[in-house]
């Protein structure tokens, strides 16, 4: 067996330890002779198994009782649309930041749903920055301000939660979740798709403080209704079994390794080893983002000559290190590095790029 250091974007790199795990209990899951995929979500093990991931999720991010723990399907994607028909009422408008191409899809796909109001856009600095604060136009009468946290393609990080005064805000933290502490009472919706940091795609984990549950939001089938979810306990239908349970792993995991500060401390050294690399090539490699705006979790950088992008991506990839290339719409590289990818992966590939440079200079 030959497992490589994977710097996939989404799906990505799960602790092996997780899937070593599942291996192990794939045939017989917690003595019942058939795995977690074959059997009912009724059933005494699953609805145990369930409780316990939502516990301790919330005791990894400190959620308070004010908050429900939803875990839903559809992918962050169908939240985009979700999330509007739930919280805003009829001729109600909604403030959206912009600040790279997620929280852009977000806004296209709640426009038939609310008023969107583009409250800010770092579009016109080709998302290189963030929109700074003291330029969004916030209306304080908003159903909600809703933004990316992390935005997985463009490789912008926000390092504070920015205060948005009474108003519910709204954060899709599908690609930094988990990555840090988080005080989670700032937030009236946080919401993730899991394929990242949590476990399997098709499953997306949302954090809603309970007093949201109460707009009547707009007309729609009961399925789509978060308040729904939370009083059935997220099983209005069939959930993601396998989904819900390899991401109850992965919670397990965090917790051994010492909980989100451990976390955000190996994030941190992990990014900072990548950007070092980058940074002191004298320009063989470079990444365009504001210094404050970096993200920890998706590294971008460019080759001085992109003539030598396909050598760099053969090599790596014979090197053992997977899916450096970056998105099809920014091109260059890109390194994932969620909690599953360990120091020695960073190291490894920071060793790869400066003899590249040697050889390739
Ligand atoms: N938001 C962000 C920040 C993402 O990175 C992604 C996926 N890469 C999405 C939304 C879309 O997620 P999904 O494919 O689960 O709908």
């Amino acid at each position: 067996m030959s497992r490589v250091w994977n710097f996939s974007a989404g799906p990505a790199a799960l602790p092996q330890a997780v899937l070593e795990r599942a291996q192990r209990e794939m045939l017989d899951w917690n003595g019942s002779g058939a795995s977690v995929m074959e059997q009912s979500h009724r059933g005494k093990r699953f609805i145990e198994m369930a409780a316990r991931t939502e516990a301790d999720l919330r005791s990894l991010l400190t959620v308070s009782a004010d908050y429900a723990v939803l875990f839903l399907q559809g992918g962050a994607t169908q939240q985009f649309a979700q999330i509007p028909m739930n919280l805003a009422g009829d001729g109600d408008s909604a403030d959206y930041i912009v600040s790279g191409h997620w929280s852009a899809k977000a806004v296209a796909e709640a426009a038939p749903y609310v008023q969107v109001n583009t409250a800010a856009s770092s579009q016109k600095d080709d998302f290189l920055k963030l929109p700074p604060r003291d330029g969004w136009q916030l209306d304080p009468r908003a159903a909600y301000v809703h933004y990316t946290p992390n935005e997985t393609i463009h490789g912008v990080e926000f390092h504070d939660i920015p205060d948005v005064g009474t108003v519910p805000l709204v954060a899709d933290m599908s690609s930094n979740i988990l990555s840090e502490p988080l005080d989670v009472s700032r937030f009236g919706l946080i919401y993730a798709g899991a394929q990242k940091n949590i476990g399997p795609s098709g499953l997306v984990v949302m954090i809603i403080r309970r007093d949201l549950l109460q707009r009547a939001g707009r007309p729609m089938a009961k399925i789509f209704r978060y308040a729904e979810q939370a009083a059935n306990d997220s099983m209005l239908n069939t959930p993601n079994t396998w989904g819900w349970y390899v991401a109850g792993l992965t919670f397990q995991w965090l917790h051994a390794q010492g909980g989100l500060t451990v976390m955000a401390e190996r994030n941190r050294a992990k990014a900072a080893l990548l950007y070092q690399a980058i940074d002191g090539s004298d320009g063989y490699y470079s990444n365009p983002i504001e210094l404050s705006a970096r993200s920890r979790m998706n590294v971008r950088f460019t080759l001085h000559d992109s003539a030598l992008d396909a050598a760099f991506l053969a090599e790596s990839e014979a090197a053992g290190l997977m899916a450096l290339k970056g998105h099809k719409a920014l091109g260059g590289m890109r390194a994932s590095l969620y909690n599953a990818v360990p120091l020695e992966a960073v190291q490894a590939l920071t060793a790869f790029m400066q003899d590249f440079a040697r050889r390739h200079g």
